[in-house]
């Protein structure tokens, strides 16, 4: 017997204890609205290619000429020899497409945010972070070593407390953009002014709301129309509306080129493949010509919302994708999650720690991929005594 596998196998059990046991499915199709599992269809509420792109033919076209002309991998790191045409083409497209002045492709939105915050800040400095952000950014300030100042849910008030009463040297203020277990948007008007005033950074972390928010897609900033302000870092990611993997960071002239000399994430890793870079040129075009997808996807989430109005449980309306519906207690989150999978609809049940304790909820995702019909068999087994 070894005392190190013990204590796995007990921490195991644990989790089982506490329905917390994570566990994969295998698809045996493509992404899309409609999931195949063991031969078994079921309507997917889990995916985030909130566009339907992650299998346009467009994509896939553009994959498979981008394979053609650039290969596979790039080989290396983007430095050393792995940034192709393919990569800075997009990376140009992305600039003008975000409205700031240079883009820096990373290989994951985590790998994006692991290396923005440590390259901005370290020992000294502080981190003002809301308290819903993304793992990744909670993992990005341990790494900086900055000092780890967490703010309630959108709250600026007590925000400006803990920026007044700083002392450190450099503020950087870390925040989602669209929260991803809540799909509210945070107040970045306010936040902006803060960073402003209190000269401080702010990181803006749009996985959620890049292709889906603001006039043609162009993400959360857009969709309040902020400006392009030297202090905001805005980390955008491509395996999400935009259906194929990856993510960039945009920002000012100067801020990018410090990152391409110092994020650790950026230098140290293997370029992505330049023919998903050509898919995600595709994708671009598709995002900004994709007002009727982004309309089509707010039908189904007011379809959803009216449909579940008087529901015992509350959904939480969201100008997202994200459409969560809060059941409080894991273990009946798992049993509304396995009956709805029993009927033929796969919601997946979020858990702590993803969210707060006593939040376990259904996490519904919309896809402009989804139809009218779809939601209405979500709505009819949700409302069916159970
Ligand atoms: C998904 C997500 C990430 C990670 O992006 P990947 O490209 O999947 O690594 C980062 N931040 C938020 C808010 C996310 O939802």
């Amino acid at each position: 017997m070894n005392a190190l596998i013990d204590e796995l196998r007990a921490g195991l059990s644990a989790l089982g204890r506490d329905s917390r046991l994570r566990r994969r499915r295998t698809l045996d199709a493509p992404c899309g609205p409609m999931a195949r599992i063991d031969g078994r269809k079921l309507i997917s509420f889990c995916s985030n290619d909130y566009l339907g792109l992650a299998n346009d033919p467009a994509l896939i076209e553009a994959l498979s000429d981008g394979a053609r002309r650039f290969g596979v991998g790039s080989g290396a790191s983007h430095l050393v020899s792995g940034h192709i045409e393919a990569h800075e083409a997009l990376e140009r497209r992305l600039a003008a497409f975000s409205g700031f002045d240079r883009v820096l492709l990373m290989t994951a939105g985590y790998m994006a945010n692991l290396g923005i915050v440590p390259a901005l800040v370290g020992r000294g400095d502080a981190v003002f972070a809301d308290r819903l952000n993304h793992a990744s950014l909670i993992d990005a300030v341990l790494l900086s070593r900055a000092d780890n100042l967490r703010y309630p849910h959108a709250d600026l008030g007590e925000l400006e407390r803990l920026l007044a009463a700083s002392r450190a040297k450099r503020k950087l203020i870390l925040t989602d953009a669209v929260f991803s277990m809540d799909g509210d948007i945070a107040p970045l008007p306010g936040l902006l002014e803060l960073a402003e005033r209190f000269d401080a950074w702010l990181v803006v972390d749009d996985a959620h709301g890049f292709g889906v928010l603001g006039e043609k897609g162009r993400g959360s900033l857009a969709h309040f129309d902020l400006p392009r302000d030297e202090r905001i870092v805005y980390m955008g990611t491509l395996g999400k509306a935009a259906g194929a993997s990856g993510a960039f960071v945009a920002a000012s002239d100067t801020v990018i080129e410090w990152l391409l000399q110092s994020a650790r994430t950026y230098i140290f890793t293997t370029g992505s493949s330049p023919a998903i870079a050509c898919a995600l040129l595709a994708s671009l075009d598709l995002i900004e010509f994709g007002d009727e997808r982004r309309a089509h996807l707010r039908r189904l989430a007011k379809q959803l919302g009216d449909g579940l109005a008087k529901m015992r449980w509350k959904l939480i309306p969201s100008p997202t994708a994200i459409q969560p519906i809060i059941i409080g207690d894991n273990h009946e989150a798992l049993r509304v999650a396995s009956m709805l999978y029993e009927k033929g609809l796969w919601v997946p049940a979020i858990r702590p720690p993803t969210v707060p304790r006593g939040s376990a909820r259904l996490r519904v995702s919309l896809s402009a991929a989804h139809t009218e019909a779809h939601i209405a068999a979500l709505i009819d087994a949700l409302r069916e005594p159970a």
